[in-house]
């Protein structure tokens, strides 16, 4: 049994800050990930993004953003459990929390603060029938590191920013051979720059964009070698392929979340804006997984709520003491032996 004053669900960015938040409070913390690498979708969605919004960073990679929060953290020497949905929470007699994963790891604490994000995330797959057959043989649903697509050709599949932007980011940026775009429809759901910009590619003949066609079947020995298109004018055709990468985005779902006695609304948790305490006394919600009035999933916003809640979880862990509140510059940081 992993025993620590706080549990922190989700190991995003808004996690790790509130290890550090808890720290200058003198709170130890455990994180549990499902995933097996701590950033939540910093590290899993777009860690090679640049993000402009976080303050004091003009322009931050969100792989480094992940990074610097890890090493803002270490004083404080957080415990990872990683790898391992948290699935159920108990309350025990002595007011503590057991939070037990998936693969049976227990964990005890008075205070669970969720930063659980978007849940448990799964990509939206096109139904092609053979298609898990080529997971990690040519077919990505996610692009995470675009230098494994170096002088490779790539078909992507989409309408949206992600399509588009990866598309243009993997011609301009002279990564793949070639780049194949397909989109079942003859317009997009992405920006109008973005848009505009694959039109110019394509009349260039740097890219090739086949619009109102879907790709419906994949081939190859072992690998990935081609693609089946199915084209409302042309019929069938095909590419050579070795990336086929659809980028239909997330479905986002609280997974276990959902089960745990929390006040939810539209697939969130709803929370008290005075400490982002939940319906459930001694559990919190903070980052993208809650939801309140004018709720900004935004990272800087779960940072705030990360340092609310741990003063809250403060209080209720040590009633009798008043806990005042410390400049970084006045103290420093007392880190953990
Ligand atoms: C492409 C893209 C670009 C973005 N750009 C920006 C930007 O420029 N600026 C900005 O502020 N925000 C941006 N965002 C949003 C930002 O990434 C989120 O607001 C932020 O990641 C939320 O952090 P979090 O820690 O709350 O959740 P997450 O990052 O989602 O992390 C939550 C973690 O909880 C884990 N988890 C969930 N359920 C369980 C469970 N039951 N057990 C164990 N672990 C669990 C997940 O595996 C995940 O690792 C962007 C998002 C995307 C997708």
């Amino acid at each position: 049994m992993v025993k620590t004053d706080i549990i922190i669900i989700g190991a995003g960015p808004v996690g790790l800050f509130t290890v550090f938040e808890a720290g200058l409070l003198k709170l130890r913390c455990h994180l549990i990930d499902s995933l097996p690498q701590p950033g939540g979708q910093c590290s899993e969605i777009y860690p090679k993004k640049p993000i402009y919004d976080i303050p004091g960073f003009p322009e931050i990679l969100a792989g480094e953003l992940i990074d610097n929060l890890m090493r803002q953290a270490a004083p404080f020497k957080p415990g990872f459990t990683l790898g391992e949905a948290a699935f159920s929470i108990e309350k025990t007699e002595e007011n503590a929390f057991i939070v037990t994963t998936v693969k049976g790891t227990q964990h005890s604490a008075p205070i669970i603060i969720i930063a659980g994000g978007l849940g448990v995330f799964e990509p939206r797959k096109p139904p092609i029938e053979n298609i898990e057959q080529y997971e990690d043989r040519g077919v990505e649903y996610i692009i995470k590191d675009p230098s494994m697509y170096q002088g490779k050709q790539c078909v992507l599949a989409g309408g949206g920013d992600s399509a588009l932007d990866w598309s243009i980011y993997l011609v301009e940026n002279a990564i793949a051979s070639k780049v194949t775009l397909v989109h079942r429809s003859a317009s997009f759901r992405g920006h109008l720059d973005s848009v505009q910009k694959v039109i110019d590619l394509s009349e260039q003949g740097r890219l090739e964009l086949i619009t109102e066609a879907e790709v419906t079947g994949l081939k190859g020995t072992g690998a990935l070698e081609k693609v089946l298109i199915n084209h409302q004018k042309l019929g069938e055709i095909h590419r050579e392929a070795d990336h086929f990468i659809p980028l239909f985005g997330l479905k986002p779902s609280l997974g276990p979340m959902a089960n745990w006695g929390l006040a939810l609304e539209k697939g969130a948790i709803k929370v008290n804006t005075l400490d982002y305490s939940t319906n459930v006394p001694g559990i919190y919600a903070v980052g993208d997984v809650n939801t309140y009035e004018n709720k900004l999933k935004l990272i800087l916003c779960g940072f705030h709520e990360g340092t609310m809640a741990v003063q809250s979880a403060f209080a209720r862990i040590y009633p009798e003491k008043k806990n005042v509140l410390k400049y970084t510059t006045v103290n420093g940081i007392q880190g953990f032996a």
